[in-house]
């Protein structure tokens, strides 16, 4: 007989592109290669004794699908180690790991500080349902550490940032957050969705929760819907309840695509990121461009930031075009491979008009203030050959 350990990779002190092909996989007695899927909504017990023995605990085992699969927790066990977290924990989507990291962690009283800029769902989220629970959430300016720190009252419990933002790519300053949460015993969430573990790390620069909706980068191929909560033990255990309890699960089939996902996403990033400073450097030449909204460009406000804060800058920027909502439509229109879809994380471009899409139901002067105007739009760059990326965008931006 062979060592049976030997089945499974032994990965101490395995580097990030290892953890992602083989992380928190455990074979089963048939001995695949490829991840099993483990479609099954229970568990079945050898006897009437160790159903009682697992249901009370005594014993380790699955009982249903709701509570632990084992597709699931080895997504769970390759993100945790990419994020570099204690535990993870999947869910059915990016607002059901918010909406439960909220359940979880705070109790009717409590006050959320949050950057303006997050995603809209998310904002309808905060306004609409977290207020019945009696959690009030006040809106500050992602980079302004004064506005963060003066926003935040006795019953403040906790920051919510997404960094960098979309569509303006405001970067936040991640570790200054901390420390201002650590000194008034506040939980620092951040929704990690935009850089995805291979570009930033959120709980090494101090941050007490990661969130993600693996929707975007993590799938990465524009497949199924999914979400993670990631941070310390004691912290996630809360979460898992929640998720027992009120059942946004992931599905073990979710969990199997997110898994090949996490495969390519070091590599997938970089391309990302490669196409969209290329195209920032494209968009700052033409005539018909106002501004470029890119942190990796030199002359963005956070740089120098986004540059120690992450490792690369990312595939979604934004550019204002001349001729306003008319101009911005005629870009988007003249386009002919992009796709216009306000969705972003995809292999395949994408092309947005965000005045009268994502952020079409904020008041005017409040996008105004953040920057949105008439004439933006935003790209999320895909992994497609940049020379065709900038040739669809050229006819348009010269009809201008
Ligand atoms: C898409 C998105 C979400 C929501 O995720 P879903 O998987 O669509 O529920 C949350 N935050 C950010 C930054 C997103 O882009």
């Amino acid at each position: 007989m062979a060592d049976t350990k030997r089945y499974n990779a032994q990965l101490d002190g395995a580097a990030f592109d290892t953890l992602a092909v083989r992380a928190g996989q455990q074979r089963t007695a048939e001995h695949e290669h490829g991840e099993a899927m483990f479609l099954t909504s229970s568990y079945v017990f050898g006897s009437a004794q160790e159903a009682a023995a697992i249901f009370a605990g005594d014993e380790p085992g699955n009982v249903y699908t709701r509570y632990t699969n084992p597709t699931v927790r080895n997504f769970e066990q390759r993100l945790a180690a990419l994020e570099g977290a204690e535990q993870c924990v999947a869910t059915s989507s990016g607002m059901a790991a918010i909406f439960s990291t909220i359940l979880a962690l705070l109790n009717p009283g409590d006050h959320i500080v949050s950057s303006r800029s997050i995603f809209g769902s998310t904002n309808v989220l905060f306004q609409k349902y977290v207020s019945k629970l009696g959690i009030e959430v006040d809106y500050v300016s992602l980079t302004d550490l004064d506005q963060w720190q003066s926003a935040v009252k006795d019953n403040t419990k906790m920051l919510f940032l997404e960094s960098p933002s979309n569509p303006m790519n405001e970067v936040a300053d991640i570790k200054a957050l901390a420390s201002l949460c650590k000194s008034s015993d506040m939980l620092l969430v951040v929704d990690n969705c935009l850089c995805s573990p291979a570009l930033q790390q959120p709980l090494a620069l101090g941050a007490d929760v990661v969130i993600h909706s693996a929707t975007k980068y993590i799938d990465g191929q524009g497949r199924c819907l999914g979400g993670a909560v990631l941070g310390k033990q004691a912290l996630m255990e809360d979460v898992v309840g929640v998720l027992r309890s009120v059942g946004p699960t992931m599905s073990p089939f979710n969990a199997w695509v997110m898994l090949k996902g996490l495969e390519t996403l070091n590599i997938r990033m970089k391309a990302h990121s490669e196409n969209a400073m290329a195209l920032a450097l494209w968009l700052k030449e033409q005539p018909n461009v106002n501004a470029v909204c890119y942190a990796g460009l030199p002359e963005h406000p956070q740089h120098e930031l986004a540059k120690v804060q992450q490792t690369r800058f990312g595939g979604v920027l934004s550019f204002e075009v001349k001729g306003g909502q008319a101009g911005a439509w005629s870009v988007i229109d003249s386009t002919r491979m992009l796709s216009i879809t306000a969705n972003l994380g995809d292999t395949k471009t994408t092309i947005t008009h965000p005045a009268t899409t994502t952020h079409g139901r904020v008041a005017q002067d409040d996008r105004l203030k953040a920057g949105i105007t008439a004439g933006l739009i935003r790209v999320a760059c895909g992994i497609e050959d940049i020379e065709d990326i900038k040739r669809d965008l050229a006819f348009g931006l010269s009809q201008l």
